[in-house]
């Protein structure tokens, strides 16, 4: 896996000004796709890629002139609104979409007159879900959430023996995914106080995990595993994931098959889907630390020892109720690396499919919680706060040990290495609402 060519270059420019800012999370050599209308209007959802400040619209798009004629069948899926055809697509064809996607907003191109006018403002844009997401499964590959958050449901025995050897996951809920912007009532659950009998009641210890989603590109047939080469070229692209979860149902409902209703009422996801084509300069040797069992063969392969992790940073920012009152800023928590993660992104894949499992373009895969190596890098209140027995104390002088109604939680990423042009996955934000009645 290198994979690195023209379209990184980071002396590239866009025609676009926006695009060529130092900190913008959308330069052209970024070309993640979303699906968007105009704000407060009845249109069509299309299918567009964030440049810059701006969405180019591709269904506006699909009529100016210079598209390589043999992009035809991707371009009239993306310009119907449909993001999963091309999902579908074998990889040299979604590469050659992006080169495509790449020249015509690169400086210089002779499409640079029509498509100007097929651009939206960002902040004029309503955003969806991006794709029609068939099945979601959340994963468990952060080592140190793991083991932080083991302690305190095992105190005698954190990390369970199969940890080591297969990427754990469950079933998740895909009809409750939201995108960025998402509000949710605080749920109601079932609940048990040390001794006492169980209730139901809203949950108490609401907490967000700070994870990226994986969206699977072309699928595998029913009874054939993808296998770990398949698998590294059958993603689609990442976006980032807030898997909210309620710990005290949690702690109730878990066992012996593990989450349901803590995690199901409701996940958000950032819009814009940053692919696996652009994310190629930020790839990084995946190593086990020595002594670590190697991953059995079905789970291994040159590639992913050499380049199976991925160096993306990333970002926790709270905003209480009063402090969007008091117009603060959201105030950062956390922060920490992808490249931490215990699993990859294809051994993901290789063993959800290990079983004959098919997965579809458009089915979401979250990683876990990412945590990094210190306490202070939980990637969730849980963690931050002990298991709620030591509050922590924001900038405006409150306090949270759990997510309290009205608190915004925004989660970011980026990518940066010298040598390559910075690369962002915009913002994921999602809203607590009071329960209902
Ligand atoms: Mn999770």
């Amino acid at each position: 896996m290198n994979g690195i060519d023209s379209s990184h270059d980071p002396a590239l420019r866009s025609w676009l000004a926006s695009a060529n800012a130092a900190q913008t999370d959308f330069p052209v050599q970024n070309l993640p796709f979303g699906r968007f209308r105009r704000s407060a209007s009845a249109e069509p959802w299309r299918i567009g890629v964030a440049i810059g400040d701006q969405v180019l619209d591709l269904h506006a798009a699909q009529h100016s002139s210079g598209w390589p004629a043999d992009l035809g069948q991707a371009l009239a899926a993306l310009a119907a609104g449909d993001l999963n055809t091309v999902m579908a697509l074998p990889q040299p064809r979604r590469q050659a979409l992006r080169m495509a996607i790449s020249a015509a907003l690169a400086e210089g191109s002779a499409q640079a007159a029509s498509l100007a006018d097929c651009l939206l403002p960002q902040a004029q844009a309503e955003m969806a879900l991006p794709c029609a997401i068939g099945d979601y499964t959340d994963f468990y590959t952060g080592i140190h959430h793991a083991t932080t958050v083991g302690k305190l449901f095992r105190p005698d025995n954190p990390l369970l023996p199969n940890y080591k050897w297969l990427p754990i996951g469950y079933h998740g809920r895909a009809s409750s995914i939201g995108v960025s912007g998402q509000t949710f009532h605080r749920p109601w659950g079932q609940t048990r106080a040390e001794g006492a009998d169980p209730v139901y009641a809203p949950c108490q210890r609401l907490d967000y995990e700070l994870e990226l989603g994986v969206f699977v590109g072309q699928g595998n047939a029913s009874g054939r595993p993808m296998g770990m080469a398949s698998a590294e070229e059958n993603w689609f692209g990442l976006v980032l994931l807030n898997d909210w979860s309620a710990r005290d149902l949690q702690a109730w409902e878990y066992q012996p098959l593990g989450p349901f209703l803590a995690k199901s009422f409701a996940t958000t996801i950032s819009p814009w889907i940053v692919t696996r084509e652009a994310l190629a300069p930020f790839r990084v040797p995946f190593s086990r630390p020595a002594g670590d069992p190697a991953p059995l063969p079905h789970l291994d392969s040159d590639i992913n020892r050499t380049a199976g992790a991925i160096d993306i940073r990333l970002q926790v920012l709270l905003q209480t109720a009063a402090m969007r009152a008091q117009g603060q800023a959201p105030q950062p928590l956390t922060t920490s690396n992808y490249a931490d993660a215990y699993w990859s992104v294809a051994q993901m894949l290789a063993h959800h499919s290990s079983n004959g499992c098919n997965l579809q373009p458009g089915d979401l895969l979250g990683s876990g919680t990412q945590s990094g190596p210190t306490p202070d890098q939980g990637g969730s209140l849980l963690e931050l706060s002990g298991g709620g027995k030591l509050p922590i104390t924001l900038a405006s002088g409150e306090t949270r040990s759990f997510l309290q109604d009205g608190d915004s939680v925004v989660l970011r990423a980026h990518c940066e290495r010298p040598g390559a042009r910075r690369i962002g996955l915009g913002e994921c934000v999602g809203t607590v609402l009071a329960a209902l009645a």
